[in-house]
């Protein structure tokens, strides 16, 4: 098959989150498994400016603001797999890829129509068109007034149902459609428009990031206004856990850490704990554990439950960094807890890939008690570092992560199920006591060894094409 993958970052070229994880690596996984892949995203400056790319063609496309010029650049990843950028410069050479821009609605249906014409253009004829996010939602909404993509398949993943890229009424005529398209029943949604609603509305197939949260969106607490849209949807509609990229994420041969080290010489994970907590300026105490967090700094993620775990975690002689970017009120928070507990935490208040890979390496628990969690990516790097995550159970880390075991001889993290402190409290009280115990190390080898590679998850998709395109 020819599978066409349109995203707004992909790994490594632009990525803010688990979106360009998962678009940077299923397209790889699908074509290791005999198909065509072509993926397009924006040609966002910071991509130009780091990457040496080829040029391809430019051509003109009709918009709302006059005839804009399409610049196509295009990287060869392998002889099944090529990438275009879709460039335009007033629209995508930004000093941040999204931003809270007036024209986001304008820049990404632009993205969208572009990635159409190219594809007529050159005559790609995909069997399927796969769209993530509100970014490309829009694509399968124009292609069906098309007749040249009568036959193509159309599926639409949600990665996170948050954010649905909802736009004032007014922005219907920069976006290429007629007022028709304001309707309950398409765009229309309290008033605006909702880009989102393209996606789930047109697409042959929807589908999100597990199973879990798939249900959890059928209903009002996590379906973000969506839920009554996903019913009608619901047997097209499924849950399908992301993988993850073991060649980048693999302890065993990651540059950025200081000593490799595998499930056999744990000793040297050891190193990696030491040589982080000393730069970082922190007391390295005997029998006492490093907790660790890498996340945006979003009410998503559980931050005030975060902060009350620190506490508890360093008022009981434990140590926690955390790497974080985001709201300035938690870095605030995070700032207070640092002053508070000099020689045992630390908040390093960035986006850093390396530094990243470096605490994976270091810590002894991860902690992620997010108030949901479409799949949530950084508990399976979290196993493959042998990390083991304490997370909230919600969405994708109830089917990722089992719940250790009393007598602690099976499971692969700490799983506590109501959003307060009591909850995280015990959670945090059995990790000390994980610590303790003779099966820690056990325990780090057993999740070391879990399998979340990209291969299981892409077949699953390829299912979904097939099924969908021979309907
Ligand atoms: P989300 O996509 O909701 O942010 P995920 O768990 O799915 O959450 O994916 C987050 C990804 O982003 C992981 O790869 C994580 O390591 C990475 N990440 C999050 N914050 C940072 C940061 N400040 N610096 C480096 N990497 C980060």
């Amino acid at each position: 098959m020819k599978i066409i993958h349109i995203a707004s970052e992909i790994n490594p070229f632009a990525k803010t989150g688990g979106l360009a994880d998962v678009v940077g690596s299923l397209p790889a996984s699908i074509s290791r498994l005999g198909h065509k892949v072509v993926m397009f995203m924006p040609l966002y400056k910071q991509v130009s400016e780091k990457y040496s790319l080829e040029f391809h063609s430019d051509f003109p496309l009709h918009t709302s603001q006059g005839i804009k010029t399409v610049l196509i650049k295009k990287k060869v990843i392998d002889k099944d797999t090529t990438l275009y950028f879709i460039g335009e410069h007033s629209y995508f050479f930004r000093d941040v890829i999204y931003g809270d821009y007036v024209d986001n609605a304008e820049r990404f249906s632009f993205f969208c129509r572009a990635v159409l014409a190219f594809i007529k253009k050159e005559d790609l004829s995909p069997q399927v068109i796969h769209c993530h996010d509100w970014q490309s939602a829009l694509v399968p909404l124009y292609a069906r007034q098309d007749r040249y993509f009568e036959k193509t398949c159309f599926g639409y993943t949600i990665h996170n149902l948050a954010y649905q890229g909802v736009f004032p009424y007014e922005k219907i005529h920069q976006i290429s459609l007629d007022p028709s398209f304001f309707t309950p029943d398409k765009l229309e949604f309290y008033g605006k428009i909702n880009f989102m609603k393209a996606g789930v509305i047109y697409s042959d197939f929807i589908n999100t990031v597990s199973p879990t949260y798939r249900d959890e969106t059928l209903t009002s607490k996590f379906g973000w206004g969506l839920e009554g849209l996903l019913d009608t949807r619901s047997k097209d509609y499924y849950g399908i856990v992301n993988g993850l990229d073991y060649t980048e994420w693999d302890p065993a041969n990651d540059p950025d850490i200081f000593v490799k080290y595998d499930s056999l010489s744990l000793r040297k994970k050891e190193e990696n704990r030491k040589k982080i907590m000393k730069k970082s300026n922190l007391l390295v105490r005997p029998g006492k554990a490093l907790f660790v967090a890498i996340t945006r700094l979003a009410d998503q993620k559980g931050m005030d439950l975060l902060v009350h775990a620190v506490h508890k975690i360093a008022a009981s002689g434990h140590s926690f960094i955390l790497l974080g970017s985001g709201e300035k009120r938690y870095e605030d928070m995070f700032l207070h807890l640092e002053k508070t507990y000099k020689d045992k935490v630390r908040c390093y208040m960035k986006y850093d890939f390396a530094m990243a890979h470096k605490l994976y390496a270091a810590g002894d628990f991860f902690l992620m008690p997010s108030k949901f969690e479409p799949c949530g990516l950084s508990q399976l790097i979290s196993f493959r570092y042998g990390n083991i995550p304490i997370v909230r159970k919600t969405g994708g880390l109830a089917d990722t992560v089992e719940n250790i075991s009393e007598n602690l001889s099976s499971g692969d993290g700490i799983v506590f199920e109501d959003y307060n402190t009591k909850s995280i409290d015990k959670a945090i009280e059995k990790a000390f006591e994980v610590y303790k115990s003779d099966s820690f190390d056990a325990i780090r080898k057993r999740i070391m060894l879990n399998d979340f590679s990209w291969e299981r998850t892409a077949k699953k998709y390829i299912s979904l094409y097939e099924r969908y395109s021979n309907a």
